[in-house]
């Protein structure tokens, strides 16, 4: 019986890897750009975590978790919980008053496997506690624009601003009355979410209720005196460093946790899966999870998939792995022999492949060329008697005599370009 990866589950091998390395590469230097550092987390954590930090009655809590029912542990569906967790468990609020910190890694949630959605897939994510200063959140929005730019990732984000505790409550009660007037109209989804969630109704898919919610009431004109300041000043933030933008009445976050600015970076070339990154503020959930009162905070997660698909799709030129050095050819047992001796001691230095076969020199060289080796050692039973190697440049085809010794080798590779 063959034994495939699970549905959902992908494998990342040597041809789309580069493309991966190029994408965290770029990030890594952006988010050092922006003073971020990064922490790693655990994969596993107690479901609890999730439960009250995402929210009971979201898609990832009701029916998207991992969860290990004998022993109440879940695999992270998001990192933000988990992050703030850490945060709280290593008291990183008492080091610095704003912390600013992102997370690479893999989330899982079990949903239904298709184009840029997987249920092993990798985020970037990226937090700033301790700050509720609206310039933070148009400056974390602002280096989300500037690393898909740098991707050559083509975007447009959209903005809105859940309100508060104070103001969403009205709100809320405004919406609930638009949707029990029309619920009749609604998907199954949607009726449910009518009781249990309703501003996620504001962002269904099913076309019919995209069409019964057009004219609903919107949150922008509900927001109460400060929140309706912190999002001009958000607004005022991203025009002053030429971050375009749209307000989008209709984004809502699926988690709980969110407060104030949401926002998304959409694409339009990925078909129904269309956001490639998505983030808010989430004031509350530092408190809600055990830490400090009043540690607001704001983040998001790049979803690496799709930004992978994007980069595919704009067929980037990303170099096809990096190339060695150096390809050793021994020819015959001593040959392999001398070619395993000098291969490791030269590695302390620059890379290099050989063949442990000791396979012909036509095959040889063949192999070479694949590796993209910039130079090729040849050593047969003439060189290892006189003790000089043959040193072929495989860019200009010159080939000299060296000495079979790793320095000579070394000095030579560094001499010649
Ligand atoms: P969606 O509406 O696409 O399900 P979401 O609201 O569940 O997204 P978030 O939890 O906000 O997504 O995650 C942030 C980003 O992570 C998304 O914008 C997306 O790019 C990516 N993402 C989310 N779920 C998946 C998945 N199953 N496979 C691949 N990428 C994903
Ligand atoms: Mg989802």
């Amino acid at each position: 019986m063959k034994i495939q990866a699970l549905k959902g589950f992908k494998d990342i091998v040597p041809g789309e890897v580069e493309l991966w390395q190029h994408l965290e590469k770029v990030a890594r230097e952006v988010f050092a750009r922006f003073h971020f550092a990064e922490i790693r987390l655990p994969i596993l954590e107690e479901t609890e975590l999730f439960a009250r930090s995402i929210g009971e009655a979201t898609d990832i809590v009701e029916k998207e978790m991992y969860t290990f029912t004998d022993k109440k542990i879940t695999m992270r569906p998001e990192a933000t919980a988990s992050l703030l967790r850490a945060y709280i468990e290593h008291g990183l609020y008492a080091q610095k008053p704003v912390q600013r910190l992102f997370t690479i890694g893999p989330m899982f949630r079990h949903e239904r496997p298709q184009k840029g959605r997987l249920r092993q897939f990798h985020q970037m994510d990226i937090e700033v506690l301790g700050s509720e200063n609206p310039l933070v959140d148009a400056e974390l929005m602002a280096m989300g624009a500037m690393l898909l730019k740098e991707l050559g990732i083509t975007v447009s984000l959209e903005l809105n601003s859940l309100g508060c505790p104070d103001c969403r409550p009205a709100y809320r009660a405004q919406l609930v009355a638009y949707i029990t007037e029309r619920l009749q109209h609604l998907c199954s989804d949607c009726k449910r979410r009518s009781t249990t969630n309703p501003l996620r109704v504001l962002d269904c898919k099913v076309p019919a209720c995209r069409e019964q919610m057009a004219e609903a009431p919107s949150i922008q004109d509900h927001l109460c005196g400060p929140c309706r300041d912190h999002f001009q000043r958000v607004q005022a933030g991203l025009a002053q460093l030429d971050v375009p933008f749209s307000l989008n009445k209709f984004m809502v976050r699926g988690l709980d946790y969110y407060c104030r600015t949401t926002f998304e970076f959409i694409t339009s070339d990925l078909g129904a899966q269309a956001a490639v990154a998505a983030g808010g503020r989430y004031d509350g959930l530092v408190e809600t999870l055990g830490g400090p009162k009043n540690t607001p905070g704001i983040g998001f997660a790049m979803g690496m998939e799709r930004l992978v698909l994007l980069l595919q799709q704009q067929q980037q030129a990303v170099s096809e792995g990096p190339g060695i050095d150096l390809f050793i050819a021994g020819i015959g047992e001593q040959g392999v022999e001398k070619a395993f001796g000098l291969a490791h001691a030269i590695r302390a230095v620059r890379s290099v492949a050989m063949d442990h076969d000791g396979k012909s020199l036509k095959s040889q060289m063949k192999q070479a060329d694949k590796a993209g080796a910039r130079f090729v050692l040849i050593i047969g039973d003439t060189e290892l008697t006189s003790g000089l190697g043959i040193l072929r440049n495989m860019r200009t085809e010159e080939q000299q005599n060296v000495e079979l010794s790793s320095s000579a080798l070394i000095d030579c590779l560094k001499t010649n370009k």
